[in-house]
């Protein structure tokens, strides 16, 4: 066990973040003090930082960083940034003096690897050109639908296998919940910037199912997705059949995602998803002859049993089928994952073949011609990595884009939705959040709609 004492804190959590990139939890302890000198005084595996008693904290993060590699042999690329969203001060510096000075910055104020640096300074560079107008001047809509044909193996979300009466019965409090909200946002004048249906898998409901949502939410906020940006999350390739996608054009969306995750067989089997690489191909050909604008593919490096070659053809196969939007996602294995229960530690193997995927998809994504438009991280990331949003020119997705900036309201509809409210005048954003289990959602219904009304308390 190592024991890191931080010298003038009384607030570990940074330190303990920074600690988990490179140690397991049950290997390591970070604790605060404050007193005399304990330098020479300590035993083994035990270190004090800090002993100039500074005050910033990244300094102590820097510092902590250098015994953290000398001690595991390892850097993390992302140095010591150990938030979800490595754009934010990015941005910040890059919008207040140059991209060449952000990137400088995120190297010695950060320690973020050079590859890295360049990384947010191309993505700095897509939003500077392309995203105008400041996010908090409209709003976004999330409706979700917590319904999937079957369970992921590395699933964490509100997702369930529910039989027909219970997705009709939710639908039907989502939409009165749609009515009400909508009906608050314009009283207060809200204008909506792009609007997202997500889950879970939305295109489990009907066609008429489908149909009946998307005219909710367009009728409810005043939305045309012809001007407005308005994206359905087909998700699962099984689910996505002609009448559903004709229910969608009929209505204006153009701009689906179709999630494949990989193209091999054999690891669509091992994760649960029930499906075969054939029916993403079919579910591609049928959506790009129904004539969608934007065609979001998301796919993960890190999946079991893959390794870089398998990852590389289905980057390839996905360009191919038409794609225009790319996440790519680095696993992410989290608590309440089949994955995580048969392999705890997981997510800390595999390092080199991720970062290697990563290398690859930069590259192959970029020689077709796409750009990296968002970025962000989660926790139990393999490797402490990232999930990059790529897109060919005018092809990003305003809705992630703001997600990730934390500076718009975000209204978000039905079981598992979790809303953001934006105070301009303090810079902050509150959370708003749904009850996750459907059920309880349907029961608790009163009072998710009063929790509509505090988005303008
Ligand atoms: S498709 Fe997504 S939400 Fe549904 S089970 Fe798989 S990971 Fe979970």
């Amino acid at each position: 066990m190592y024991r890191f004492y931080i010298n003038n804190t009384d607030d570990e959590y940074h330190y303990l973040e920074l600690g988990r990139e490179f140690l397991p939890d049950d290997g390591f302890e970070v604790i605060p003090y404050s007193g005399a000198s304990l330098e020479g005084l300590l035993p083994d595996k035990s270190f004090f930082v800090n002993p100039g008693m500074s005050g910033d904290r990244d300094a102590i993060k820097r510092e902590m960083y250098g015994l953290l590699a000398d001690i595991t042999g390892i850097r993390p690329p992302w140095g010591t940034l150990t938030g979800v969203r490595p754009l934010k001060p990015a941005l910040e510096i890059a919008r207040a003096s140059s991209v060449e000075e952000m990137t400088e910055e995120m190297r010695r104020k950060y320690l973020v690897s050079p590859e890295k640096a360049s990384l947010l300074a191309d993505i700095a560079r897509y939003q500077l050109e392309n995203v105008k107008g400041q996010p908090w001047e409209k709003a976004s809509v999330y409706a979700g639908i917590p319904f999937c044909p079957t369970r992921c193996a590395y699933c964490s979300f509100a997702s369930n296998v529910a039989p027909p009466e219970d997705r009709a019965r939710y639908l039907e409090d989502l939409i009165r919940e749609t009515a009400y909200a909508g009906r608050l946002a314009k009283e207060h004048g809200t204008k909506i910037e792009s609007a997202y249906i997500g889950g879970g898998t939305p295109t489990t409901l009907t066609a008429e199912q489908l149909s009946e949502l998307i005219t909710a939410l367009t009728g409810a906020f005043g939305i045309d997705p012809q001007k407005t940006e308005f994206t359905v999350e087909a998700g699962r390739p099984d689910t996505i059949t002609e009448d559903r996608l004709d229910a969608m054009k009929a209505l204006g969306i153009s701009r689906i995602s179709i999630n494949p995750q990989t193209m091999k067989d054999e690891t669509l089997k091992l994760i649960g998803r029930d499906h075969s690489a054939d029916d993403i191909r079919r579910a591609y050909s049928m959506a790009s002859g129904a004539g969608f604008d934007v065609i979001n593919a998301d796919l993960i490096a890190g999946l079991p049993q893959e390794d870089e070659k398998d990852f590389e053809a289905g980057l390839r196969e996905i360009i191919g089928l038409g794609a225009n939007n790319i996440t790519i996602h680095t696993l992410s294995v989290k608590r309440g994952s089949r994955l995580k229960e048969s392999d705890p530690d997981y997510y800390r193997k595999n390092t080199e073949t991720v970062s290697e995927m990563l290398d690859i998809s930069r590259r192959v994504l970029s020689e077709a011609g796409f750009r990296p438009y968002y970025i962000y991280r989660q926790k139990h990331q393999i490797a402490a990595l990232e999930n990059t949003g790529w897109c060919m020119p005018g092809k990003h997705s305003i809705y992630n884009i703001r997600i990730m900036e934390d500076k718009q309201t975000i209204i978000g509809l039905g079981a598992g939705a979790v809303g953001k409210v934006y105070c301009p005048e303090e810079d902050r954003i509150e959370r708003i959040a749904n009850v996750s289990n459907y059920g309880i959602y349907s029961g608790r219904f009163d009072e998710m709609l009063a929790r509509k009304d505090e988005y303008y308390r």
